[in-house]
């Protein structure tokens, strides 16, 4: 296959001279492998028209010429085509001149009467390379320079939007060192600014656990994002603020990545929490305290009534005796009730005695489906009970998890309809032991799944309002599920059953707790 034809170069030689142009042809013409079309132009005013109208591969350019002497000539040649690669052209007594023009620009210079063909070829053909490598490099060092102003403009966008947001926002690169605080971080720690800046590394600043002992390095939230890649999310910190004092903040931490999956940093959010924490604790205090106070005369009044009905006088009129089992019986319900919010409170507040110890769950389950049996049958309903073959073991408080799965199983059977269905199983599965009590009751709508492990929630307008209950039952079962480092969820629908979960992590299996395993009661379940 022939080559494509080179391109003849277009070069256009500014020369009053018809001797020095017509040398200059010559020596054109005989450049091996190249081809030239050479226009002339005998004053600098006719380059300049050409410029103007043609484009030109390259131009020689001689510095006299009857317009116009010296640098001048160069100037102005460049100024009106500037991207043109220009060969200066100057005699002997020139060459200064010349040399400035190099300087200014000028892509090289031939001295007349020392040229030949050779020397003439290679001058424009570097100058021509000369002058297309400079015009990349221009390219790429204005795109270098919108690349830049890009991202000075995010920056710049980034620091606005981050500094509106009301929560404390901080950024540190792969190394943990800041690089990012906003305004609202700053005035959360406390610092005008100066002191909380970026460039400083995490862990200086006094993030404390919520028992207020300070972190190791590494177990900052931003150091653990930055080392395994975790999200921890709304997890409550303690700060000390550079005046001293201690607030709670409630916060996450994510590592933060390219899209090719290239580690950039983590970002810190958080917000000052302390006055819902207070208040929360508040409420508890009052929770606690007022149901210890109600306990003593709860007690009285059952102990009284129960004395006045075991010592019935004959004769008793039968509305009195009804209204004194009235009493009894709610009392009882009242006692039940203070009893759930004292325990709530102490569970919320961790003062409950927590004993946790490695045990076959499959035994336990054993034990509460056997205790909710009697009720399960008062009304004709089906308790099935489905263990696996092999133990799962877990550190727990027994009587707190048989508490909560007798809350489970006992919700089960009072808002399960009669006759329904309702299973208990246990399974093993990843690091968690999985109490499923599932139901074919009435279900739970969409919008009170999402409130039904609140304190009180007890949704209205259904029938359940009509059995006896505090609304307390599922509050104990999610705070005993997460005192043991677990969960408690739900899954219902309306219509067709609900199923409660309880998560508990399995023991790993060589466990230290081991040793303190208790005696399995009731093993083959
Ligand atoms: P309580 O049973 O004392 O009202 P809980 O916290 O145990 O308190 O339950 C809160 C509410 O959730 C109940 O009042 C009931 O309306 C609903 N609920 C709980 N379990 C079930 C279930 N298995 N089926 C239908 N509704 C349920």
């Amino acid at each position: 296959m022939t080559p494509p034809p080179v391109r003849p170069l277009t070069i256009l030689l500014v020369e009053d001279n018809p001797g020095d142009a017509r040398l200059i042809q010559l020596m054109l013409d005989e450049v091996a492998g190249l081809r030239v079309q050479l226009v002339r132009a005998e004053r600098l005013a006719t380059g300049l028209a050409f410029v103007a109208v043609q484009p030109f591969d390259a131009a020689l350019l001689d510095l006299s010429l009857p317009d116009s002497h010296g640098l001048a000539t160069f100037t102005r040649f460049q100024q009106a085509a500037p991207g043109l690669p220009i060969v200066v052209l100057s005699g002997l007594a020139d060459e200064q001149v010349a040399l400035h023009a190099v300087a200014a620009g000028a892509q090289d210079y031939l001295v007349k009467g020392q040229v030949d063909s050779t020397l003439l070829g290679r001058a424009l053909g570097y100058a021509i390379e000369r002058k297309r490598a400079d015009e990349e490099r221009r390219q790429l060092l204005a795109r270098e320079e919108a690349a830049h102003a890009a991202t000075e403009r995010l920056a710049a966008e980034r620091a606005a939007v981050l500094g509106q947001i009301a929560d404390g926002v901080l950024i540190a690169d792969p190394a943990g060192q800041i690089t990012f605080v906003n305004g609202a971080a700053q005035r959360l720690y406390g610092m005008a600014g100066v002191e909380l800046q970026a460039g400083q590394p995490f862990g200086m600043h006094d993030l404390l656990t919520t028992a207020g002992t300070p972190y190791p390095l590494a177990e900052l939230p931003i150091a653990r994002a930055l080392a395994s890649g975790e999200t921890i999310s709304d997890a409550e910190w303690c700060l000390r603020r550079a005046n001293g004092a201690i607030i709670t903040i409630q916060g996450s931490a994510t590592p933060v990545y390219a899209d090719g999956g290239l580690l950039l940093g983590a970002v810190l959010t958080f917000r000052d929490v302390t006055a819902r924490r207070d208040l929360a604790r508040q409420r508890e205090d009052f929770f606690a305290n007022a149901s210890h106070d109600l306990r003593t005369p709860l007690a009285a009044i059952k102990a009284s009534t129960g004395v006045i009905l075991a010592n019935e006088p004959p004769g008793m009129p039968p509305a009195l005796h009804r209204m004194l089992t009235n009493i009894e019986a709610a009392a009882g319900e009242m006692s039940r009730l203070v009893d759930d919010l004292l325990e709530l409170a102490r569970l919320e507040a961790q003062k409950t005695a927590f004993h946790p110890l490695v045990n076959d769950l499959r035994a336990l389950a054993g034990r509460v489906t056997r205790a909710i049996e009697p009720l399960v049958l008062e009304r004709g309903q089906h308790l099935t009970l489905n263990v696996p073959a092999a133990p799962v073991l877990a550190a727990i408080d027994t009587p707190l998890i048989e508490r909560a799965l007798l809350n489970l199983l006992g919700n089960a059977q009072k808002y399960g309809r009669d006759g329904g269905s309702i299973r208990l199983d246990l399974s093993a599965q990843r690091d968690e032991a999985i109490f499923s009590v599932a139901d074919d009751g009435p279900g739970i709508s969409t919008e009170d799944q999402e409130r039904i492990f609140e304190r009180f929630y007890r949704p209205s307008g259904t029938s359940a309002r009509a059995v006896v209950g505090s609304g307390l039952g599922l509050p104990i079962v999610r705070t005993t599920a997460e005192r043991h480092g677990g969960r408690a969820w739900i899954e219902s629908t309306p219509g067709v059953g609900s199923i409660f979960r309880l998560a508990l992590p399995l023991a790993p299996p060589h466990s230290p707790c081991d040793d303190a395993l208790t005696p399995l009661q009731g093993a083959s379940v």
